[in-house]
């Protein structure tokens, strides 16, 4: 086990009513919005059911002021939370949604904390390889982040490296988050850093290191007032033990006695660790039966809490207790109990894992097709051009868009002529296959922002963005010329194919889609009039 990232905070509450500030000087709602965001995103480790209710309020705030990253970064919080409540699917879907809008809209703030809440969805499904990679990802969107945050996404990270053996680069990591946290003088963060230091070090049997690093914490807490929480008194007093210095790690853990319900053991599992811990001590100091004491006591609060990892661990404590006192058919039947529990564990937590990895991939697959509907809803069956519907909608926003920046808009209606030859004296099959051909030569002629759509039967219209009445003049008829000069001879046999070409350009006053499209097709009308393979722009 490792990485605890929990710290008592005294004194900072989530308030749940998230009051917008509206006097004079007021920084704007959506500063506001933001800084409220940031202070919940650092409150979350700390305090995550107070965090819960004013997020949901900063994600309607969001939505009501139309912020929708401000809405997909609040829900980035309240899926921390949901995930910290034990519901990792729902964790894993949000992060999973959150990051993928954030690619879209090329969001580094949400970037940066939707891959590090993968990160934690990751390693919470036990895949710590995965999960380093979203940490690494999420650190290198994390530059332009407040270094607040940064620092806890590099802690994410260390913690990272440390549970895939990278021992040294997790070190190097705390070691930068420590120096951010010492240079904001943010003793909160300063200890969340090094108590996972010290807990590392712990776990690795560095006695010197954990010593030392026990040392900064006792400092730190005593320099700020800042009373340890429960999982930080359990590192310390692990520390202690590993050398044998007993007295020292039962007072460490003696406010844990003091007030077990209170506020120092927020975390669900805080307070059974620190039982076990005790456990611990009163064996190595020959008091059995405190010991056993502690052990039903910590057995009741994992069935109370239904903390099934630590219930597994507390059998297998108790096994050992029996064993030292000679009672080797209890050791037994305890052992018994602490496999059948942890396979159960085992099972249980194979199973989390099938539904999460479900849901994030149902979330995924749900996105995947809805692009996929979308394309095919705006797109011509037969030429794989853009159809009238999309036309409709481009031409529309270009319209807007023209008359908002005063660039010229040109349109063009481009019609096959005499089509219906083709049809008869060949196939119906030929003409398609015409068709078709028309729209490849459309879709290579198009660059950059224009578009070419087929509107309809032998009719295909061109959409050019910020091109004048001349140049949209010279553009169509190098299109009539290249029709005219296509090797149409393996579709068509000995009939031409020539396209008549309807130009209309908006520069100045009041136009709309249909007045525009309107005047191209009187063009045309012209161009067919005036004998065909042709370009007319009025
Ligand atoms: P004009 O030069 O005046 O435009 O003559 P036209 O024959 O091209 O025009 P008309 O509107 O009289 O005929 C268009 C023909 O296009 C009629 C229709 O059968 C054919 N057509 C429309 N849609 C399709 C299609 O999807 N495939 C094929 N093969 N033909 C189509
Ligand atoms: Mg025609
Ligand atoms: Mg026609």
């Amino acid at each position: 086990m490792t990485g605890r990232e929990t710290s008592q905070m005294q004194g900072l509450e989530a308030e749940t009513a998230v009051v917008i500030d509206d006097s004079p000087n007021r920084p704007s709602i959506r500063d506001q919005l933001i800084t409220r965001l940031q202070e919940l995103e650092l409150l979350t480790p700390k305090n995550f059911e107070g965090v819960s209710a004013p997020a949901a309020v900063v994600e309607l705030q969001a939505r009501n002021h139309g912020y929708e990253d401000l809405v997909q970064r609040a829900q980035l919080i309240l899926a921390d939370v949901a995930g910290r409540r034990g519901d990792i699917a729902e964790q894993g879907r949000v992060a999973k949604a959150v990051t993928l809008w954030a690619e879209q809209h090329d969001d580094d703030v949400l970037l940066a904390r939707g891959h590090r809440l993968q990160a934690i969805f990751y390693r919470r499904l036990g895949d710590s390889a995965q999960a380093l990679a979203h940490a690494v990802t999420g650190l290198q969107h994390a530059e332009h982040l407040p270094e607040r945050l940064r620092c806890s996404q590099l802690i994410t990270l260390a913690l990272l490296l440390d549970l895939n053996g990278q021992y040294q680069e997790a070190e190097r990591r705390f070691g930068e988050a420590l120096l951010i946290a010492e240079k904001n003088d943010d003793p909160d963060q300063a200890l969340t850093v090094i108590n996972n230091m010290a807990f590392t070090a712990y776990e690795n049997e560095d006695f010197d290191t954990a010593n030392d690093l026990a040392r900064q914490m006792r400092t730190i807490a005593a320099d700020h007032g800042i009373r340890l929480d429960g999982l930080y008194l359990d590192t310390l007093a692990r520390i202690s033990i590993m050398q044998e210095h007993y007295a020292d790690a039962e007072a460490t853990l003696q406010p844990v006695l003091d007030d077990p319900t209170g506020p120092l053991l927020s975390e669900g599992d805080s307070l059974p660790e620190c039982l076990l811990t005790l456990v611990e001590i009163y064996r190595a100091t020959g008091r059995a039966e405190l010991a056993g004491q502690t052990l039903d006591w910590a057995g009741e609060v994992c069935d109370q809490r239904g903390l099934a990892g630590i219930a597994a661990r507390v059998h297998r404590a108790r096994a050992e207790w029996h064993a030292g006192a000679g009672r080797f058919q209890q050791a037994y039947e305890e052992y018994r109990l602490y496999h059948a529990r942890s396979e159960a564990l085992h099972s249980a937590e194979r199973e989390a894992r099938a539904y999460a990895m479900q849901a994030v991939f149902e979330a995924e697959e749900a996105r995947r097709t809805s692009e996929r509907f979308e394309a095919l809803a705006y797109q011509d069956a037969l030429t794989g051009l853009y159809n009238r519907r999309y036309a409709d909608e481009r031409l529309a926003a270009a319209v807007a868009a023209a008359r908002r920046s005063g660039e010229p808009l040109s349109v063009a209606v481009v019609d096959a002529d005499h089509f219906k030859r083709i049809n008869d004296q060949l196939t119906h099959a030929a003409g398609d296959a015409v068709l078709r051909e028309l729209g490849a030569l459309l879709r290579g002629f198009v660059t950059g922002s224009e578009i070419a759509a087929r509107l309809g039967g032998e009719e295909f219209l061109l959409l050019l963005p910020g091109v004048g009445a001349t140049a949209a003049q010279h553009r169509c008829e190098t299109l009539a010329a290249m029709v005219r000069a296509n090797d149409w001879s393996g579709l068509a046999g000995t009939l031409p194919v020539t396209v008549s070409i309807g130009v209309a350009t908006h520069t100045d006053g009041p136009v709309t889609p249909d007045l525009l499209l309107g005047r191209a097709d009187h063009s045309l009308y012209a161009a067919k009039h005036a004998g065909r393979d042709r370009v007319s722009a009025g």
